[in-house]
């Protein structure tokens, strides 16, 4: 990662019991990115409908994406409620205060294009540094004999966790392999992305 990049933290009061994915209309979750070097150790602003569930002052952020929010923006409910520039505060009472003082706040990234069954194969020795039809021939067989729900549903985990520490918060992912036992691959995906609160796209292509 770059000096630069992005960093998810956040802190949230409520333990949800089911996440579900938000739609389109849906509050959106709330991220705070952080630029520093300081490892991911934080969680969603978010409640069981993907929102932040109380509120909150995200307060003076060293930047944020709006304009007249020079001292941070108030979520409710997972929806900015109120904008708040410089010199003011809340109009109205909030239930809890994030020091965003070394934070930039910013909307959540969407990624458009992904394959996630190959997070599991993305280091595989045989397939480094390859062109894309030799990786393939090397890769094809080991998805073909290895790849059942189950360790699909940890790549589509692991690659939709990855997605949400840098910052995204919407998806789409490009699956392409239905081997013997896949067949509810969709379902599978779907699943995942509602336990961890992202929206996704699922497209059962084989190239796109
Ligand atoms: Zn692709």
């Amino acid at each position: 990662m770059g000096d630069n990049e992005a960093m998810v933290s956040g802190e949230c009061t409520a333990a949800p019991e089911r996440m579900v994915t938000t739609g389109s209309q849906e509050p959106a979750a709330i991220f705070v990115a952080r630029f520093d070097r300081t490892p991911y150790t934080g969680q969603l602003l978010r409640n069981s409908r993907g929102a932040c569930p109380v509120r909150m002052w995200i307060k003076d952020p060293i930047a944020i994406f709006a304009e007249r929010a020079g001292r941070g923006v108030v979520v409710d409910d997972g929806r900015i409620v109120e904008l708040v520039p410089f010199g003011a505060e809340p109009a109205a009472r909030v239930d809890q205060v994030f020091d965003a003082s070394r934070h930039v706040v910013v909307p959540g990234l969407i990624n458009t294009h992904h394959h996630m069954l190959q997070t599991l194969t993305r280091a595989h020795p045989a397939a480094l540094n390859k062109e894309l039809f030799p990786w393939l021939d090397v890769l094809f067989p080991i998805w073909a004999k290895h790849l059942n729900p189950d360790n699909f549903r940890l790549a589509t985990r692991l690659a939709l966790t990855e997605l949400l520490m840098s910052g995204c918060t919407a998806a789409s992912d490009h699956q392409y392999l239905y081997t013997p036992g896949l067949e509810e691959a969709m379902d599978i995906q779907a699943e995942e992305a509602a336990a961890l609160g992202l929206r996704i796209t699922l497209t059962p292509a084989l190239s796109t």
